[in-house]
């Protein structure tokens, strides 16, 4: 849509409110409501002033004001509010300079693409994410506390600090075998037909949905390749919709990476194709049917894999869920069937995206304007400089003696990790002044101060069965 179609399109359908969203630098999405008449064809220009300085990671209090510049094609009617509203999804700007705001996530992504049609290695990236989540009936938690506590409750059972599932198991998966029995055992497949519909009413094309392998009520929706904004666009408006629809049925959707202990951890696992002309220019007559330029590509992901991870895994609880025996990548390293390696290559179905590969390592606490950015960047730098991303890794790690599972680098094991080798290896991301040195500063101090730090000084609830009586 035009800002002129828009502006009709309010007319026709009786809009009285329009209610403009962005994305935050942590990743949550925020929003403002103004009424349908103050929303001018101006106002596609020029923007509308708000404080940014109380938006987290933000401008510091004494240089406050950014504006909101909303994207006439993003416009639709919210389908959760009591009364017509219009949402849009908009950009950030710089009152002053007039520019795009640097540390604007989508900002960062526009740019990400606009430097890839530079670099004339592709017209375009595509990505289709994998959304994993749970759906539990209630949570409990104390937020203010010192000593977190949480419990959980959901159609399949109840956890109280990650203990096994309790009560009647009838018609219930049972532990890590929740995929994929038809109902009554899966539960949840009316509310995700539901959620799937309403994205499909929003334009958000998906190709399944199924309950996953945890038990607890965990849920997939897969949805279409896009180009990347679009994408992050449409993980966004997913999400929304996913907490939406749950909490409409009196339940609670949650993207936490690792909520229950000894069940599966929620990925976003993100797939990633480059097209000339409409065509995938990952497939050739290399291994699992790939050109020499998807090889580079997975070498530069392999090799920028730790420092990806402070932006695909960029919370504590992300690291609880990069572990062995919970079908998540613990190796850095591709493959066409070991599901431990952070690359896979679906070899049997190519679909509507052509050759893909596929990036198992990012969770869903990511944001998903920087994580596709940093994954596109990553993949350019691999095709730059022609990396090599070594021997597939076609066996299973279990299969796999010592010696040689240990010339396979892992995954980091915390966030401090993760942001220690963004720290030493982010010049990847600074090409074509996608990221600045800022946004990077910014987002390891941010990450460290904030929740790496907040963690550490906490005491753990399994810390007091550990050691209430030692000593
Ligand atoms: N839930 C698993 C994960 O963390 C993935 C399961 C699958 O292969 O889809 O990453
Ligand atoms: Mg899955
Ligand atoms: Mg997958």
């Amino acid at each position: 849509m035009s800002p002129k179609e828009v502006l009709a399109y309010i007319r026709q359908r009786e809009v009285l409110t329009v209610d403009l969203r962005f994305m935050d630098f942590p990743g949550v999405w925020q929003h403002f409501a103004i009424p349908s008449d103050a929303l001018t064809e101006a106002t596609f220009d020029d923007g509308i002033p708000f404080d940014g300085s109380s938006v987290l990671g933000w401008r510091a209090i004494n240089e406050a004001d950014l504006l909101v510049v909303p994207q006439p094609e993003t416009a639709l009617i919210d389908p959760f509010a009591a009364r017509p509203t219009l949402t849009m999804i908009c950009n950030i700007q710089d009152p002053i300079t007039q520019q795009d705001y640097t540390r604007d996530p989508r900002n960062i992504a526009l740019k990400a693409d606009q430097y890839l049609r530079e670099t004339g290695l592709a017209d375009e990236c595509r990505i289709a994410p994998e959304l994993e989540f749970f759906v539990f009936d209630r949570v409990r938690f104390d937020q203010t506390a010192n000593q977190a506590f949480y419990h959980v409750d959901s159609e399949e059972g109840s956890w109280n600090q990650g203990r096994d599932a309790v009560g009647n198991l009838g018609h219930k998966p049972r532990s890590q075998l929740g995929y994929f029995p038809c109902p009554p055992m899966d539960s949840q497949s009316d509310l995700r037909t539901e959620m799937a519909q309403i994205m499909s009413d929003c334009g958000i094309g998906t190709s399944a949905h199924f309950h996953e392998a945890a038990t607890g009520g965990q849920g997939e929706i897969d949805l279409l390749p896009r180009p990347i904004v679009e994408a992050a666009d449409h993980v966004m408006l997913a999400r929304y919709i996913i907490r939406n629809v749950a909490r409409q049925h009196g339940k609670s959707a949650t993207f936490m990476p690792k909520p229950l202990y000894g069940e599966n951890g929620s990925g976003l696992h993100s797939h990633l194709t480059f097209r000339v002309d409409g065509r995938s220019v990952m497939a050739g007559q290399g291994y699992a049917g790939l050109s020499e330029l998807a090889m580079h590509a997975i070498g530069g992901l392999i090799r920028h894999a730790p420092a990806l991870c402070a932006f695909g895994n960029p919370t504590t609880n992300s690291y609880k869920r990069l572990v062995e025996g919970f079908e998540a990548p613990t190796k850095l390293a591709y493959s066409r069937r070991n599901r431990n390696a952070i690359i896979r290559v679906p070899v049997h179905d190519p679909g509507p995206l052509g050759r893909r590969i596929e990036y198992r390592c990012p969770d869903s606490s990511a944001n998903p304007y920087l994580l596709f950015a940093a994954m596109l960047l990553a993949a350019i730098d691999g095709i730059q400089t022609h990396a090599d991303p070594g021997e597939p890794l076609d066996r299973d790690i279990y299969e796999i003696g010592p010696e040689e599972l240990d010339d396979v680098r892992g995954t980091p094991r915390s966030l401090d990790a993760a942001l220690d080798a963004l720290a030493a290896d982010h010049e990847f991301l600074l090409k074509g002044d996608v990221f600045t040195p800022d946004v990077i500063d910014t987002w390891i101090w941010y990450k460290r101060q904030h929740e790496v730090e907040a963690v550490r000084l906490r005491p753990h609830p399994f810390e007091f069965a550990l050691y209430y009586d030692v000593g």
